[in-house]
């Protein structure tokens, strides 16, 4: 459930209509709705009661700072994979200690900043980042720092090849065989303090087989590192949930990933922690964008070359996306439906949203919404083609504000000051 629904004719984010949103902020411009947020983070929690989990939202699916102190404000935590999201986190008001701070590739200066500031766990993924932890950990004087090991356990989930994580050939986090003897190497450290086993085997999981089978691996990791005596405290089972983008399988609800994961763990002893981001932010938000042209081909094809670009949206261009778009004005009942191919003005071919998609007459300076956009939308934008970056905007029912501005082009320019020679 979202809250951006038709009422009078025309499409609304809560009560704001997203006309109204387009004529004060321009285009184009995406616009979220703090009600679902809210929902989406609560109805996630909930869904494991009466076990208590931590949801740690990752940043990195909507990272807008009045976005992530919306869920701040309802106690989630938040999983961060750079210094920057770890400050972004902290300026929302995440409390330290409920921030994880996961990557494959942290520097000694990330690692440093997140000790000083004591994040409440940091996830390591490979040996020579728990060897540069634990000297950190010893220069830095301070009490040894709660930590995980992720986990890489070979095991195929996610909507594309390029946000499947768990599987051997990814990047992600050690080996089954590694994560034992890590876990038992890092334990007598003495300097770091692992709390926990983490995996995230991939994103857009429509199929809770795949994640199953991942949790399943951890418990027997958990559990024979019990058997050796070294305490396993916490579980860290990633995000990764699936949402309806449309025409694709639906995904499983929460309930569905709850009820799975408290039969997993029935007896088990563990706190769990979920690192969610699409399953709350995708439907949270909208990407609005106005018609420039209809171009029409005498041979056939219609393009509607949209304001909006693959440098705004990134999805459709990196991973063959589907989103659904809407016409902010609603069409006639019964009005015809025409293909169009949806494009971007930037020049590159891979800017084309999408090819003979149905939609009803569309004209220029009319209205379009692409839903399901809140989650790798915006946090992918850039200024390519010297387009200025998307601006943000945050509905709460009758008023919105705007929590990214779009910069002015004399903004752009200053940012880039002539080599002293020139
Ligand atoms: N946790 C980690 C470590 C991730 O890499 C990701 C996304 O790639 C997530 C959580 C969030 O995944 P999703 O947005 O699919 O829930």
């Amino acid at each position: 459930m979202n809250h951006f629904e038709a009422r009078a004719g025309e499409l609304h984010c809560e009560e704001t209509p997203l006309r109204r949103i387009a004529e004060q902020v321009g285009t184009p411009v995406y616009v979220y709705s703090t009600a679902t947020f809210s929902r989406h983070y609560q109805v996630f929690r909930d869904a494991f009661r009466p076990r208590v989990v931590e949801v740690a939202f990752a940043v990195k699916a909507n990272s807008n700072l009045s976005v992530l102190a919306t869920l701040a404000r309802l106690g989630a935590g938040a999983d961060t994979v750079s210094e920057g999201e770890v400050r972004r986190a902290l300026a929302a008001g995440v409390p330290a200690g409920k921030v994880v701070f996961s990557g494959a590739g942290k520097t000694r200066e990330e690692l440093q900043f997140a000790l000083g500031v004591g994040v409440g766990q940091i996830n390591i993924e490979s040996e020579p980042e728990l060897d540069l932890l634990i000297e950190v950990a010893r220069a830095s004087g301070r009490a040894a720092p709660a930590m995980a090991i992720r986990v890489n356990p070979d095991v195929g989930a996610g909507g594309h090849a390029k946000i499947s994580t768990g599987k051997a050939e990814n990047k992600f986090g050690v080996s089954l065989g590694e994560a034992e003897r890590l876990y038992a190497k890092a334990h007598e450290s003495g300097a770091v303090r692992p709390v926990a086993l983490a995996c995230h085997v991939g994103s857009q999981i429509t199929d809770l087989d795949p994640l199953e089978a991942a949790y399943r691996t951890l418990k027997g990791l958990a559990q024979r590192l019990r058997d050796r005596g070294v305490a396993v405290q916490k579980l860290d089972l990633g995000g990764g949930l699936g949402v309806t983008y449309f025409n694709q399988p639906e995904p499983p609800p929460p309930a569905a990933l709850a009820e799975m994961v408290n039969r997993v763990f029935d007896g088990f002893e563990a706190e769990l922690t979920f690192e969610p981001g699409r399953v709350i932010a995708a439907n949270a938000g909208v990407l609005v964008s106005r018609v420039i042209y209809v171009h029409q081909r005498p041979e056939g094809r219609r393009f509607l070359v949209l304001d909006a670009a693959m440098n705004d949206l990134l999805r459709p261009a990196m991973y063959d996306a589907y989103h659904d778009i809407r016409p902010v004005a609603l069409a006639a009942e019964g009005a015809p439906l025409e293909p169009y191919d949806v494009v971007g003005p930037i020049c590159e071919t891979s800017d084309t949203f999408t090819r003979d998609r149905m939609l009803p007459p569309l004209k220029a300076g009319d209205l379009v919404a692409f839903m399901s956009a809140g989650a790798y939308g915006a946090v992918m934008s850039s200024e390519y083609n010297t387009r200025p970056l998307v601006p943000e905007v945050l509905v709460n029912g009758p008023e919105f504000a705007v929590v990214r501005p779009r910069p002015t082009y004399d903004e752009m320019l200053a940012r880039e000051p002539l080599a002293p020679w020139l």
